[in-house]
This record gives structure tokens, C-alpha cells and sequence, in this order.
């Protein structure tokens, strides 16, 4: 029998340890049925076989995403992207492009300007965004999201004059000399005006979701852990896997209260399916709700809380169990990593003819013992790599934490040292979604270098230790025979690029269920 696809000339990194390089793959429909040399492959090349030469190019598991909420990226996508912005002139280019393909009054909102990237190092003025769009309500956000520029539409609509009053913890800049508005609203007062934007419509937001998996298909990725945050998400999940644009796989993980929503959702299919439930055990660092057993060291009457008792969280992962989805708790501080293990604990000894597989998200102050805990329970760790390296200098881990304490945030080397599989996720938006970025700040971590990770490691927490956190290492996770043919071709092979440039390898192709779903030439 001839293959429908076969990937010949190939460095293919399967990520199987008793087969871990090979040249090519062939694949009938969505399956994987050998991996080996090119003469073992030429074998099952038919007249029928589509046949894709890749000149040496790197060929992955498909790479998983195990958190991403891929409705806020799509929102996201809707904004005017100011990053690249490196003068006033160009975000007025920016801007005004984005307002010619805008019906007038309709609001145009941007992001990720920093007048330190300016070559005039000033704000943007009143009069620089009426002069670009003086036909739409502009809020153009600073990209640490706490400062924003706004036109004179955008006051006007929001009500916003001279005499407002400035709300507590904010400031609306004016100028000095005359008293009028600048444009410039910070912190607290950035909401006056974005009260009176309007919520993207359905249809624009199912567009701007369907956007955003093309991207993520784009970016290597193949299967997602798509965290939603609102039910709304999940009748866009619906409409966008009926009208065939989901592209990737997605594994659905709902807030718990929305356990009774999932009603409708096909039980168990490969490509979409909802596999877990959110519990928050506590809240995060950056906000100081993560709870801590000692205090916060820069606030010492403040060891952020537990959000539930034991007895509650106990109630909520039976009810998750029982609904018939993985338990994912969140849980960041160590003393809410330690509640949340008694209760993994306490589950396992009445569950142990079934075992459950427990999912920690986020868990990030641990310590030795901590550790040890999840290795006897098998729970996996999700990380996000780049929110690590924001943690430590974003927002000072070290500072609020103090050094032994900091020690032991994200200890990624120790917990694979120690037995525990670890997983990675982006955390996109409020992170760049390119996998090989986070595989990167792995592996490179700046802060207690010591817990940095070889490409290998960072590449399984990926693939093989990705699929293992949802239950799937029998399906993806690795090339293998048997195994579903999702793939990810890039130009060069992460174990031979230097470190600080993976971030930069090209994807070239992303191959979904034995189909080619982007491929960049
Ligand atoms: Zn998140």
C-alpha cells in the first residue's frame, strides 16, 4: 500500500527515545505509518503519494501549546500594532493606513507604542492623532498597557473635558501653561475612555478568532490548550469548528463555572474537545494574591490568600471529576501549591483504581518537599517560559520574594531533575505566542541560570510533555507509527542554532491530520 504523503531528505527529530532521528515519515491519512530512512520511505511512494523533498530542513512532533486563550489573542489582532513604531511619524503612518480602511466614527484602537522607541523621546500628542484620524475615536495603548494616547473623538465621546475629575490612581495629563488636555490619560484614568469603546459584534470577534488560529497554525503550532475565560468563547469554538476554521486541534479548558456549558461539545474527538477545568486555588504574583506561607518580603503584613478552603477546592475537583474532565488548578504561591497537593493527595487514595492525572497551572513558588509531592502524585506542572523571565524582571520577583525564596520560582531544571513533567504554553496575548520563544527563555533564563534547560528538554516540554498534561501521549507528542501526522517543519534545527537566535528559526510548513494547513512558500 502506497502512502498519501511522504517527507523525504529530512532531519526529523521524533522525539521518540528509541528512535530519535530519522530522515523521512510517510503518513496515510491522518496517520503516521513509518518513520525511517529515505530508502524505507521510497518504498511506500506511489503514483498517488504527494511527495514533499525537504533539503535537509527540521522536521517536529507538532508542537503544542498547552495555554493560550486564543479568543483574546483574536481581539488582539483587531488592534492597530504599534511595536514597530520608531518615530511619531510612523505610528501617524500607522494610524492613519488603519483609519482608511475604518468607516468613520468607528473606534480604532492600537497598542505597544513606547516613546522611548520614538527618535523625538515625547508622548504622542493631542494633535499628532487628530492630524493621522480625524474622522475615528483613537485610544492608542502604551505598551505596558497603563498609559494611553487618545484623539479628540475619543474624549469627546467618552465625555472626557478639562474639568473631569481625575479618578483615584490616575492622572489625566494636561498642559501646564494653558491647563487643556494633552491626549495622555494613566492608570486608573486609561478606563474613562475605554468605557466608551464599544464590545467588538459577534461576527467581528468569530472573524478575528478564526485570525488567530491561522497564526497559531502559522507559528508551528498544531494543538492548543485553549484556556476560555468567558461562555461566549464557547459558541465561537463551535461556530468556527463547523465552518471548518478551527485549523488546529484544540483542547478545550473551562473556567469551573462553566461546567454545565459544555453541553453540545462532541465527546472525545482529536480535534476538538473540551478536556479540563480550571479550580483557582489562589491568585497571582504580580497582583501579590498568590498565597504565600511567609509574607510578600517588600510587604511583610501581606501573604496574599487561598481563595477556597481545602473542603471547598475538594468539592470542586470532585465535581470536575465527575463531569468527566482533567482537574487543572491553578495554583502559584506555595502555600496554595500545598493545599492543592492535600487534595491531590486525599483524591488519589479514593481514586486509585482509576488514577487522574492533576494539572498545575502556574505553580510557581515550590520547594524541595513541594517537589517531591508532585512527583509521587505524577501531577504536571504548565509553565509558560516567557512569563517566567517577566516575573523576574517585570516585576522584581527577587525584591518581593527575596533571594532563597526566588530561588525556587519556576525551578524547571529541579522539577525534571526530580521526576516531574513539566509542559509549556505562552500565555498569549499577554505574551508572544511563538513557542521557539519560550523554548528559548528556557533555555537561557537570565535569573538562577542554574535551572536553565537544554533545547531537549525545552523541545519535550513542548511536544512529548505537552501531550502527556492532557492525557494524549499515546496519540501526538512524538514522530512514531500509529501516531496522528502532525508536524513542523522548520529551517533549521533548534539543537544546532545558537541559543539566544530560536526564537528566530523560520517555521516552513505545519501539517495537521496529514494535511498541509500553512506553508510559507
Ligand atoms: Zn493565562
Amino acid at each position: 500500500m502506497s502512502a498519501d504523503l511522504a517527507l523525504i531528505n529530512g532531519n526529523v527529530k521524533t522525539m521518540n527515545p528509541s528512535r530519535p532521528v530519522a530522515e523521512a515519515v510517510a503518513v496515510t491519512k491522518n496517520k503516521i505509518i513509518k518513520v525511517g530512512t529515505n530508502k524505507e520511505i521510497n518504498q511506500l511512494i506511489g503514483e498517488k503519494t504527494k511527495v514533499i523533498s525537504l533539503n535537509g530542513k527540521t522536521v517536529l512532533p507538532g508542537l503544542i501549546d498547552t495555554h493560550i486563550h486564543v479568543a483574546d489573542f483574536g481581539r488582539c489582532l483587531l488592534w492597530l500594532d504599534l511595536t514597530s513604531a520608531g518615530s511619531i511619524g510612523k505610528l501617524q503612518s500607522l494610524l492613519k493606513e488603519k483609519a482608511k480602511q475604518t468607516p468613520a466614527g468607528k473606534w480604532i484602537i492600537g497598542r505597544g507604542w513606547n516613546q522611548n522607541r520614538f527618535k523625538e523621546k515625547r508622548l504622542p500628542k493631542l494633535s499628532d492623532l487628530n492630524a493621522a484620524a480625524p474622522d475615528n475615536p483613537v485610544i492608542l495603548y502604551h505598551e505596558s498597557a497603563m498609559i494611553c494616547a487618545v484623539n479628540s473623538k475619543a474624549l469627546a465621546l467618552a465625555g472626557v473635558t478639562e474639568q473631569t475629575a481625575v479618578p483615584s490612581g490616575g492622572t489625566i495629563d494636561k498642559n501646564p501653561q494653558t491647563g487643556e488636555l494633552t491626549g495622555i490619560l494613566r492608570d486608573s484614568a486609561t478606563n474613562l475612555v475605554w468605557q466608551a469603546v464599544p464590545e467588538p459584534t459577534a461576527d467581528e470577534l468569530l472573524d478575528a478568532t478564526a485570525l488567530a488560529c491561522q497564526k497559531i497554525a502559522e507559528a508551528g503550532v498544531t494543538s492548543v490548550h485553549w484556556l476560555v475565560l468567558s461562555e461566549n468563547e464557547l459558541s465561537i469554538i463551535q461556530r468556527l469548528h463547523a465552518e471548518g476554521k478551527l485549523l488546529v486541534r484544540v483542547n478545550v479548558i473551562i473556567p469551573e463555572a462553566l461546567l454545565k456549558k459544555t453541553i453540545g461539545f462532541q465527546p472525545d474527538s482529536l480535534m476538538l474537545h473540551v478536556g479540563g477545568a480550571v479550580i483557582a486555588a489562589d491568585g497571582y504574583l504580580d497582583s501579590k494574591t498568590a498565597a504565600l506561607f511567609q509574607p510578600y518580603s517588600d510587604e511583610p503584613n501581606n501573604s496574599g490568600r487561598l481563595l477556597c478552603t481545602e473542603q471547598a477546592l475538594a468539592a470542586s475537583v470532585a465535581q470536575v471529576l465527575a463531569a468527566g474532565f482533567q482537574p487543572v488548578i491553578h495554583a502559584m504561591g506555595d502555600k496554595a501549591v500545598d493545599s492543592a497537593l492535600k487534595v491531590i493527595e486525599q483524591t488519589s487514595k479514593q481514586a486509585a483504581a482509576k488514577p487522574v492525572r492533576f494539572r498545575l497551572e502556574q505553580a510557581a513558588v515550590l520547594n524541595k518537599e513541594l517537589i517531591k509531592r508532585l512527583k509521587t502524585q505524577k501531577v504536571v506542572v504548565s509553565v509558560q517560559p516567557k512569563v517566567i523571565a517577566s516575573e523576574f524582571s517585570v516585576w522584581s520577583a527577587t525584591e518581593r520574594l527575596g533571594v532563597e525564596r526566588a530561588k525556587w520560582l519556576h525551578p524547571l531544571k529541579t522539577l525534571l531533575k526530580e521526576g516531574v513533567k513539566v509542559a509549556g504554553g505562552s500565555d498569549c496575548p499577554m505574551e508572544p505566542l511563538n513557542p521557539l520563544l519560550g523554548m528559548q527563555e528556557a533555555v537561557t533564563r537570565q535569573n538562577f541560570p542554574e535551572q536553565r534547560l537544554t533545547v531537549e528538554e525545552a523541545l519535550r516540554m513542548y511536544t512529548v510533555d505537552a501531550a502527556y498534561s492532557s492525557c494524549e501521549e499515546n496519540v501526538k507528542g512524538s514522530i512514531e507509527d500509529g501516531k496522528i501526522a502532525d508536524l513542523t517543519i522548520l529551517s533549521n534545527d533548534p539543537l544546532a542554532v545558537p541559543m539566544d537566535e530560536l526564537k528566530d528559526v523560520n517555521v516552513e510548513m505545519t501539517i495537521i491530520d496529514g494535511k498541509v494547513v500553512y506553508s510559507k512558500h
